[in-house]
C-alpha cells in the first residue's frame, strides 16, 4: 500500500469549506446494475430480504431512498449518468445516437491521474463511452457465449483488474445486465441459492404456462437452451401487451427476484475482494441501476415504452466509502442519476468547479451521526425523468407524468398503443391531456391519479416542466458525430439484442 509522499500523487479537495483530507490514491468504482428496481432489495423494504450483500453495503454507507433515473431506459439514462445532464440537454433519446455528449467529468478523472477501466455487458457503450476509458471490455469480448454466465465472468474480470491496480488511482465502471430480461443465469446458480416448495411451484407454473413458458424459460443446469435469448427478444414487444394472470405474474416476479439475488452474490464477491485487498475503507464504491422494470405493476411488462411509474424510474443508489461516509445513513431527499458521478468525484477529492452542470449531493450525508436519517436536509429539489413520449417531475412529495414536448413514436404501432392508453385514461375520468398526478407520500404505488382534482398542483408542476425545457442547453452542449460505419455497427448489435 503506497503511503503519502510516495510516487503516487495525493489529492486534496479544493472546495472552500471542505475539510482538507487526502485520499491516496483515489479509487472510484461505479457499479450499474441494468434494470434493477429499488423495491426488490431488502434495504429498500423487500420483505423477502434476499440481498444480504447489498443490504450490508447500505449499512456501511449511505442509501438514497428516493433516487430517480433521468429516463426510463438504458441509452438516455447512462448518458445522463456520465454527463450529469438531463436528456433534454445531452440529446440522447434512443440507441441510435447521432451526437455524443462531451464527457467532461471523465476528462476530470483522467486529469487526476486515474487509470480508467470499464467492464460492460453491452458493446454499444464502446461507441459513446469508450473514448473516456483507457480500456473498455464488453461481454462480447469476454464470453462469446454471453447468454449463460457472462455477468459472473464480468465480475471476475473486474475483481482481477482491481487486484492488479489496487495501488494506482483508478476509476472502474462495471455494468452488468441482469436482472434485465430474458432471465439467463444458468439453473445451477438458482439451485445454489434457492430451495423449497414455493420455487418448485414457480418453476412448474412457468414450464407449463402456454405463453410465459416460452418467454421466460426456467434455466436448468449449466446453460439456457440455444435460441431462448433470441426468441425472447423477438417477442419483447408482445410481452408489453401480454395480459397475464396473477399466478403468472408471481412466477415471473420470482424469476426476476432470483436474478436480483444472484446479482447480490456478485456484489458480495466485489466487496469481499475489496476487503481482502484492504482497500474497501478508502474506495468510493457506488451501486445503482440505470432504471427499473415494470412487472405488471401498472398492467404491463418492461421499461422504456409507456412506463414512467416508480417501478421503472425509481432506482437504488448506495454509496460506500467508510473512510469518508458515516455508516447506515439514509438520505430521503430526492436525488437524480445526474448527481451520481459528481458525488463520486467530489468524495474522491476531485475538483468539480470546471463542470458547471455537476451537482454533488455530498452535503446531504457528509456530516450526520452514524445511522441518522437525512430527511429534510437540503432544499426540496425537482427531479426529472424524460423520454421522447413522457416527462415526469417529482417535487414536494408529488409526482407528475405528462406528455413530452418532444413527442415522437418510433412505429405506428407504438403511436396506436399510446392513443389507446390515453383513451383509457380519459374514460377513467382522468386529465384529458393524459397527465397523471400522484401524491407519493400517501400513494407510493401510484394507484390514484389526482390530476383531475388537484389542478393547482398540476399547474405548479407544469411550470417546472416548462422550465425544464427552457433551460435546456442542447445547442451549447455540442457533440461528436458518429461515423457511418460505427452507426451501422451499433444498429447491428441492437438488432441482435432485439431493440430495433
Ligand atoms: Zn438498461
Amino acid at each position: 500500500m503506497p503511503q503519502l509522499g510516495d510516487a503516487i500523487p495525493s489529492y486534496v479537495p479544493r472546495r472552500r469549506g471542505d475539510t482538507v483530507r487526502r485520499m491516496t490514491p483515489p479509487r472510484i468504482i461505479l457499479v450499474v446494475v441494468d434494470t434493477l428496481r429499488a423495491d426488490y432489495l431488502g434495504c429498500y423494504g423487500d420483505r423477502e430480504k434476499l440481498t444480504p450483500n447489498i443490504d450490508r453495503l447500505a449499512s456501511l454507507g449511505v442509501r438514497f431512498e428516493n433516487a430517480y433515473s433521468a429516463s426510463n431506459f438504458t441509452a438516455p439514462a447512462v448518458a445522463s449518468l456520465f454527463t450529469a445532464l438531463y436528456p433534454v440537454s445531452h440529446g440522447v433519446y434512443d440507441f441510435r445516437i447521432k451526437k455524443l455528449p462531451p464527457l467532461r467529468l471523465m476528462e476530470l478523472v483522467a486529469q487526476n491521474g486515474c487509470v480508467r477501466k470499464a467492464v460492460v455487458d453491452f458493446g454499444f457503450f464502446k461507441s459513446y463511452l469508450g473514448r473516456s476509458f483507457d480500456d473498455m471490455e464488453s461481454l462480447t469480448d469476454l464470453a462469446p457465449n454471453w447468454s449463460t454466465e457472462g455477468p459472473v465472468v464480468e465480475t471476475r474480470r473486474a475483481v482481477e483488474w482491481i487486484a492488479s491496480h489496487k495501488d494506482e488511482p483508478f476509476f472502474l465502471f462495471l455494468h452488468i445486465s441482469p436482472p434485465h430480461a430474458p432471465y439467463r443465469f444458468p439453473g445451477k446458480y438458482y439451485e445454489q441459492i434457492t430451495t423449497g416448495e414455493k420455487w418448485r411451484r414457480t418453476t412448474e407454473l412457468l414450464r407449463n404456462h402456454a405463453v410465459l413458458g416460452g418467454l421466460f424459460p426456467v434455466p436448468e443446469g449449466d446453460r439456457i437452451p440455444d435460441g431462448e435469448i433470441e426468441r425472447f427478444n423477438r417477442s419483447a414487444r408482445a410481452i408489453e401487451r401480454l395480459e397475464v394472470q396473477d399466478d403468472g405474474i408471481g412466477a415471473v416476479r420470482d424469476l426476476y427476484r432470483m436474478e436480483v439475488r444472484v446479482v447480490d452474490e456478485m456484489i458480495g464477491v466485489l466487496v469481499g475482494e475489496l476487503e481482502r485487498l484492504g482497500i474497501l475503507e478508502q474506495t468510493v464504491l457506488s451501486v445503482s441501476s440505470d432504471h427499473g422494470e415494470e412487472l405488471w405493476d401498472h398492467g404491463s411488462f418492461g421499461h422504456g415504452a409507456l412506463a414512467m411509474h416508480n417501478e421503472v424510474i425509481r432506482t437504488p443508489w448506495i454509496l460506500c466509502c467508510p473512510d469518508r461516509i458515516p455508516p447506515a445513513v439514509v438520505v430521503e431527499t430526492c436525488v437524480s442519476q445526474t448527481n451520481v458521478l459528481p458525488t463520486l468525484l467530489d468524495l474522491a477529492g476531485i475538483d468539480l468547479s470546471g463542470v458547471p452542470a455537476a451537482r454533488s449531493v455530498k452535503p446531504l450525508f457528509a456530516h450526520p451521526a452514524p445511522g441518522a436519517s437525512a430527511k429534510g436536509r437540503g432544499d426540496s429539489p425537482s427531479v426529472f425523468s424524460d423520454t421522447e413520449r413522457w416527462i415526469s417531475v417529482v417535487h414536494g412529495g408529488f409526482k407528475l407524468i405528462a406528455p413530452s414536448k418532444r413527442r415522437r413514436f418510433p412505429t405506428r404501432a407504438a403511436k396506436l398503443r399510446h392513443a389507446l392508453r390515453r383513451t383509457k385514461m380519459m374514460l377513467a375520468g382522468n386529465d384529458r391531456r393524459g397527465i397523471e398526478l400522484f401524491d407519493l407520500r400517501t400513494d407510493p404505488g401510484e394507484r390514484k391519479n389526482l390530476a383531475g382534482r388537484q389542478k393547482k398542483v398540476v399547474s405548479a408542476l407544469m411550470v417546472l416542466v416548462d422550465g425544464y425545457y427552457k433551460t435546456a442547453e442542447l445547442a451549447s452542449v455540442g457533440g461528436t458525430d458518429l461515423s457511418a460505419a460505427e452507426e451501422a455497427r451499433i444498429r447491428k448489435e441492437l438488432d441482435g439484442l432485439g431493440y430495433l
